[in-house]
């Protein structure tokens, strides 16, 4: 038997309710802060993302799908969507038609890590990107959408995490006095440690080897040297979410090692859910757009995982979601009747009701347990005296109650269901 690819998982029929829930939450809660719904395609060239993410991240230099296609391109399956979503503002030029882009996406992302409960190589997340301002209002906005969306699924173990890396050139400044503290404790640091040292010294701060987080506890933190620009950037955001009732701690050691990150990130984290306990990380990257061929335009961002979402609802059992109702199940009583039947059932849905059938010629009582099963409000029954008296027999599940209807008027049984 041919088995799904390791890392990827099929979200059967009986999942689907709380993704569509948590996918309608998302939905109303970005377009209440009026984002709009952006869809990009599921690989690009290879290049997009290596400049977008940055050739010494992990996701670059070794999570990526990558592939030469038949005229020997090279493409990537999208490991995130930024770098998507700030090409397509750039190549359609999306600045000159409107000062401030607020956009949003949902989709599946795929990164070939190791699999474990929570991280899977084929994943879904829901983001968001504001393109064309600095104000720190946006930075808080992304953050407050983050929270209001878990919060509102019913989580309650959050801790949202913030940083500030400030303006580039008081980050360059830290980096030297970092790697100098860390030149006088190199043989304490772990090899890949020491590899970062060079290409992404902050990523360091991210390192989960013991030997390396002794050294990093003591390490010069970037928060201190910030500019007052950057400063007043911070203060702003951490005000604003004051006001809006986010609780959020200040964590110096969240760091993004990109050079265009600027100013804010942030994550949310949840204590239900292991220890991939990163529900969404973001940020403010002032120097993407520029890095991708556009405008000099600031931007901000965040993208939050689906499945971990879920796994931390379902562990809080924070959430339940509503189970798919039919409206009406049709019981063929006599097999000869089965025409009729799905002539009825067609249409009963297009009078807009949701309505199934039997087509396994089963028994009255085992259709009725699949009625049930289905949590139909009303089942109709066609055959017996009634049909050749000219009539087929509603009955409402809820209270029992039965009306004979005669077979041929459909507008009744839909006045009847749709009432209820
Ligand atoms: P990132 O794009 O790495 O900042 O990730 C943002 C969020 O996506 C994380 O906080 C996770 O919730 C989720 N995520 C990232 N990688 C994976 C993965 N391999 N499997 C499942 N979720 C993931």
């Amino acid at each position: 038997m041919i088995k799904a690819v390791t890392g990827t998982k099929d979200i059967l029929p009986i999942e689907i309710p709380r993704w569509n829930y948590l996918e309608e939450i998302v939905k109303k809660i970005f377009s209440q802060f009026n984002y709009r719904e952006i869809r990009t395609p599921i690989f690009e060239l290879t290049q997009l993302f290596a400049r977008g993410i940055g050739e010494a991240t992990d996701i670059v230099s070794k999570e990526m799908y990558t592939f030469l296609d038949r005229s020997g391109d090279s493409l990537t399956l999208r490991p995130e969507l930024t770098a998507s979503v700030v090409r397509a503002f750039v190549e359609h030029s999306l600045d000159k038609k409107q000062g401030l882009n607020k956009l949003f996406y949902v989709g599946p992302m795929f990164r070939q890590e190791r699999p474990q409960a929570g991280r899977f190589r084929q994943f879904h997340q829901f983001g968001a990107e504001a393109l064309g301002s600095h104000d720190p209002l946006l930075d808080a906005e992304m953050i407050i959408m983050a929270y209001d969306i878990i919060a509102k699924l019913g989580l309650k173990k959050l801790v949202v995490k913030i940083n500030s890396l400030g303006v580039p050139s008081a980050r360059e400044e830290y980096k030297t006095v970092l790697r100098d503290y860390l030149n006088q404790h190199l043989d304490k640091l772990s090899e890949e440690s020491k590899k970062r040292l060079e290409l992404n010294i902050l990523r360091i701060f991210d390192s989960k080897d013991e030997r390396d987080k002794s050294v990093m506890k003591a390490a010069p933190l970037l928060i201190d040297y910030l500019d007052s620009e950057s400063i007043d950037h911070f203060e702003k955001v951490k005000s604003a979410l004051q006001n809006a009732s986010v609780p959020f701690q200040v964590d110096a050691t969240l760091v993004r090692g990109l050079d265009y990150y600027t100013h804010t990130t942030f994550e949310v984290v949840s204590g239900s859910v292991g220890s991939q306990s990163a529900l969404c990380g973001g940020g403010r990257y002032n120097g993407l757009v520029k890095e991708l061929g556009g405008p000099d335009l600031p931007g901000v961002g965040f993208a939050a995982g689906m499945e971990r979402i879920l796994l931390a609802c379902e562990n809080e059992n924070s959430f339940k979601a509503e189970e798919e109702k039919t409206d009406v199940f049709i019981i063929t009583i006599d097999k000869t009747l089965q025409g009729f039947s799905f002539q009825t059932a067609l249409a009963l849905r297009r009078s807009d009701l949701i309505v199934e059938t039997d087509y396994l010629s089963r028994s009255v009582k085992a259709q009725m347990r699949e009625a049930n099963r289905l949590n139909s409000k009303f089942v109709l029954f066609v055959g017996g005296d009634e049909f050749v008296n000219g009539e087929v027999v509603l009955k409402n599940m809820s209270n029992s109650e039965q009306k004979n209807i005669s077979k041929g008027n459909l507008e009744e049984i839909v006045k009847l269901i749709k009432v209820n």
